[in-house]
């Protein structure tokens, strides 16, 4: 127990005595209610999400699970009970606030020497550029990923704008420079997630539904769970899906991640269970617990690229019979380049994706990579990763991408 726990302890106590006889009652009133009600706590609520999900199974409700059988359960002091609740309460960690990530990465950007930018720049103020000069330009912008499309286009604007305006002024070239690179990232596209919930025409509460897929390795895992520590930051409610049963240990990361921040993981504990079935119950707890949004996280093996499309296509019908898809995000390592815009096309034909999250942004100078995966794709760049830490994971904001490399 940390100190901070012990004072507020301390102060609690007296009152809680009362407190505590109260939640007890709670408990027990609950046995006679709904089975929601009687939910248990968030540490505790990690769901078998085995239920078999047989493809052309009626589109019926799924069956609800059995109401625990709360008179069965131990009935604990009243006392320990509350101080549980207490300590669990001030060990949940804050998020750290949304706004404002974007300027940690022009930071880190700045940081790495950002060589695009810096190149771009330096090529740029020379005087008289010649043919030279611009297949420098060209070739500094395919190192960086832009693609070759986007990078002729940005040529071509710049080779009008020398001739037009002459490019003698080393303000009016950075100005310039920005005005381009921020037509190339393209401010217009809209980077909202959606992520509010809905009610059926039944009255049903219906979450949005978030999946997200990508390549083993590419930060998954890792996206679900800061994703989850976004929305919690802003005050939203939600509960995760393990449907990557393939590595067991994703599961108990996820859990990890959602724990930390009191979110449920719906998981299964069986090896290689059916992620379309895993996916389903997630959506269904979610449902039940009136949440706003259901993260589910699944498996990326790219390998075997008919079975990806196969299990991808069966957790999307699984779960569009509960509730419409809001966003399928596609994860992508910045790192990777041509790579991960192979595998942006497979995941684009597979499953409909929505926006990116491009990850380790953190590590690579070649920024480019935005560019070419948007225009690859035709969505958006949504989120980047921007570090292995629990909050490195920002809302992207083209100008402020642009700004962090033009700087240094
Ligand atoms: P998954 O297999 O796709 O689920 O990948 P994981 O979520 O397990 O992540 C793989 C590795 O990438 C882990 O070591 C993460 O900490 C790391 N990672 C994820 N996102 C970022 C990021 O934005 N920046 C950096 N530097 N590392 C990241």
């Amino acid at each position: 127990m940390n100190p901070d726990t012990l004072t507020l302890l301390a102060v609690g106590l007296p009152t809680l005595a009362a407190a505590a006889t109260a939640v007890t009652v709670l408990v027990r009133r609950r046995g006679s209610g709904s089975q929601d009600e009687a939910a248990p706590s968030a540490d505790d609520r990690v769901v078998d999400g085995t239920t078999a999900v047989q493809e052309g199974e009626p589109a019926t409700a799924p069956a609800p699970a059995p109401a625990p059988d709360v008179e069965a359960l131990p009935v604990l002091d009243g006392e320990a009970t509350a101080l549980e609740e207490l300590e669990r309460a001030a060990a949940l960690e804050v998020p750290a606030p949304v706004q404002g990530r974007m300027a940690r990465l022009r930071d880190r950007l700045a940081r790495s020497g950002s060589p695009l930018g810096a190149r771009l720049l330096s090529v740029l103020s020379r005087d008289h550029l010649g043919e030279e000069d611009w297949d420098e330009l060209e070739e500094v912008l395919l190192l960086a990923d832009v693609g070759a499309g986007p990078a002729t286009e940005l040529i071509d604007a710049l080779r009008t704008q020398a001739r037009v305006h002459g490019l003698s002024d080393a303000a009016q070239v950075r100005a310039l420079l920005r005005e381009q690179l921020l037509a190339l990232v393209d401010p217009s596209m809209d980077r909202s997630l959606a992520t509010t919930p809905a009610t059926a025409e039944d009255g049903t509460h219906v979450p949005a539904v978030v999946l997200v897929v990508g390549v083993n390795g590419t930060g998954k895992t890792t996206t679900v769970g800061k994703l989850a520590r976004v929305l919690v930051a802003e005050g939203r409610t939600v509960v995760l899906g393990a449907a990557d049963t393939f590595r067991a240990a994703a599961a108990d990361q996820l859990q990890t991640w959602g724990s930390r921040v009191g979110v449920t993981t719906v998981r299964s504990d069986r090896d290689g269970a059916d992620p379309a079935a895993v996916a389903f119950d997630a959506v269904r707890t979610g449902t039940q617990e009136g949440v706003d949004v259901v993260l589910v996280d699944t498996a990326g093996r790219l390998q075997n690229k008919a079975g990806l499309m196969d299990e991808l296509g069966k957790i999307t019908r699984v779960l569009t019979r509960q509730a419409p898809l809001s966003e399928v995000l596609l994860v992508l390592d910045a790192t990777t380049g041509q790579n991960g815009l192979n595998q942006a096309r497979v995941f684009g034909e597979v499953a409909g994706v929505t926006g990116i999250v491009l990850t380790k942004l953190d590590g690579t100078a070649k920024g480019g990579i935005v560019v070419a995966v948007q225009r690859q794709l035709g969505v958006p760049v949504k989120l980047v990763g921007l570090g292995e830490g629990p909050d490195d994971l920002a809302p992207f904001d083209p100008e402020a991408f642009v700004d962090g490399l033009l700087r240094g």
